[in-house]
């Protein structure tokens, strides 16, 4: 016992000095690691600094550019702006600067927050872009070549070539069911016309991603966005068990609907029974006419007025913006954040319906979300922390446009119109957004599946998943490669489910604004208007971060927890 105890204190006296040998190493060490920390946040802010001043000003052109091109259809100012773009991949395409990043991350020496988070969209800009030469090349080439293919293919119906409006209008008009099976048939044909050539164009994609070190260009381009294949996939398991059931009950209802306008047993409806190729849009059987209550309005001062009573004014916005109709001008609608300074633009061609009052609220919303980032971030954080969290503040607005309540509020409608309107919008909106959600399942698992063998049998997998998700039959013989005329496959690979988080999100925003910012009970009857709460709060907890925060850390922060489903379905599934 004593020699025992002899020998401890003598190991306790050993100890103790070399706990204080360890206290003045670990005093040096930590130190030093300070010291060399600094060393690393400087070099990485002098990188910064000078990366910034490269990029923000060939960037401010890039966006003008495709401005003008936009607007005036002009060849030149595309190229132009081809060109610029051009120039800005070089500089992320830096093998050397690359490397550099890299080492820093990994230093684990980056300890201040806003120079990790540019570090952060750093790197991920410049992983992208890290593809060898001669492999991007003919990755552009396919693509290019995928594309031609499928803009220039028309489908045929007994042998006579048909649009796609051909078929949207027997597609949603027709009674005809032999018409409807052929112009659906018709919508898919170019699938397999170019299918050899896009298969060929995911396995260069997978590739490309090997050789950054990436199982498969869908894992690449999952984590780029700094998204994790875990976490969407344990969302869109929450989302498929949540709308499972009430999607088949109203799917139900719809099929007694249908069959009986065809004269059909239920038994017998086939996908082409549908009034979407891909039954992602709900069939018109409810529609209303929302148009008659747009028609003598102006959509643009009612969104100015709209979004002034919010606290969010909008006046300065739409003076540069460009809204109307015009020859050669690009026919569809965006919003534009030209120098991250203050000049945000969108452009529309605005008509008094009700779809582009929805559009017009929708690109606002993107609007306001890059004119009240807080300018006195850095350049590299003044942007959302990703696409889908502008998205949905657009969705959040945009929806707006078919709300009742909001319709009254804001066209001057009696209780009675507000009633009518809520009858047949409710159902509507409900089952589209179900049936949305049961879509972008589809997307999300085959994409990712795709991706990770496109060797596996993939018109067999379409189909087990378009049952599974969307409980639509599949026709009877061998099924061909239909799903490829989807075209976000080519143009927008593995993007589709960021559509699905946006509504997420809107609803998960909607709901927090509801109870927590406002403090009310339900949401009946809310339409926003004229409550700048909602626009001082989103201001200060979704704007003026910008991509401060990771964007499931910025959700965290703005409504106390992060994204879920939750909300979603309490909105339009219960
Ligand atoms: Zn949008």
């Amino acid at each position: 016992m004593k020699n025992i105890s002899v020998a401890s204190r003598r190991v306790g006296a050993l100890a103790a000095a070399l706990f204080i040998l360890s206290l003045f190493l670990s005093g040096c060490a930590s130190s030093t690691g300070r010291l060399s920390a600094n060393v690393e946040e400087k070099q990485l802010q002098n990188f910064i600094t000078a990366h910034v001043a490269k990029i923000a000003p060939l960037a401010t052109q890039a966006n003008l550019a495709y401005w003008d091109a936009t607007t005036t259809g002009k060849s030149a100012d595309y190229d132009k702006f081809g060109q610029l773009q051009l120039k800005i991949r070089q500089i992320y395409s830096n093998t050397g600067e690359f490397a550099s990043l890299k080492d820093m991350k990994e230093s684990g020496q980056i300890r201040d927050v806003r120079l990790g988070r540019q570090l952060d969209r750093l790197y991920y800009a410049y992983l992208q872009n890290q593809i060898e030469p001669k492999l991007l090349k003919k990755i552009v080439a396919l693509d290019t070549k995928v594309q031609e293919k499928y803009s220039n293919f028309r489908g045929t119906i007994d042998g006579k070539s048909v649009t796609n409006s051909d078929v949207y209008i027997i597609l949603t008009t027709g009674k005809d069911c032999r018409k409807r099976e052929l112009a659906w048939k018709a919508s898919k044909q170019v699938g397999d016309a170019i299918i050899d050539d896009f298969l060929k164009l995911v396995k260069l994609r997978n590739q490309a991603a090997r050789s950054v070190g990436f199982d498969n260009y869908h894992t690449l381009s999952v984590v780029a966005s700094e998204q994790d294949v875990q976490e969407l996939g344990r969302i869109f398991a929450e989302l498929d068990e949540l709308t499972r059931g009430p999607f088949a009950q109203l799917k139900e209802e719809l099929d007694g609907i249908l069959a009986e306008s065809y004269g059909i047993s239920r038994k017998d409806l086939m996908p082409w029974h549908y009034h979407d190729p891909f039954f992602q849009r709900t069939p018109l059987v409810y529609e209303l006419d929302l148009d008659l209550y747009y028609k003598n309005e102006d959509v643009k001062e009612l969104a100015e007025e709209y979004y002034a009573g919010t606290g969010l004014p909008v006046d300065d916005i739409l003076a540069r913006s460009d809204l109307y109709d015009r020859e050669g001008k690009y026919p569809h609608a965006f919003s534009h954040d030209v120098d991250r300074r203050g000049d945000v633009r969108i452009l529309c061609n605005l008509q008094n319906t009700e779809r582009w009052m929805e559009t017009i609220l929708h690109e606002l919303g993107h609007a306001v979300y890059s004119k009240y980032h807080d300018k006195k971030e850095p350049w590299l954080l003044r942007e959302p922390p990703h696409s889908f969290t502008t998205e949905a503040v657009a969705m959040f607005f945009g929806r707006l446009s078919r709300d009742a309540a909001w319709m009254q509020e804001m066209l001057d409608l009696s209780d009675k119109e507000r009633e009518e309107i809520e009858k047949v919008s409710e159902k509507y909106i409900r089952f589209q957004q179900i049936l949305f959600a049961r879509w972008a399942m589809v997307m999300y698992n085959f994409e990712k599946q795709l991706y990770a063998n496109p060797d596996q049998d993939l018109n067999n997998l379409w189909w087990e998943l378009v049952e599974k998700y969307q409980l639509v039959k599949r026709p009877a013989g061998p099924v061909d490669a239909g799903w490829a005329s989807k075209l976000h496959f080519t143009t927008a690979p593995c993007y589709y489910h960021n559509y699905m988080l946006g509504e997420l999100l809107a609803s998960q925003l909607h709901h927090h604004i509801v109870h927590k910012v406002l403090k009310l009970e339900s949401d009946e009857h809310i339409s926003y208007a004229g409550n700048r709460k909602v626009g001082d709060y989103l201001r200060k907890n979704v704007f003026a971060p910008g991509a401060l925060y990771h964007w499931n850390e910025m959700i965290a922060r703005a409504t106390g927890e992060p994204l879920t489903p939750k909300y979603f379905v309490n909105q339009f599934v219960k």
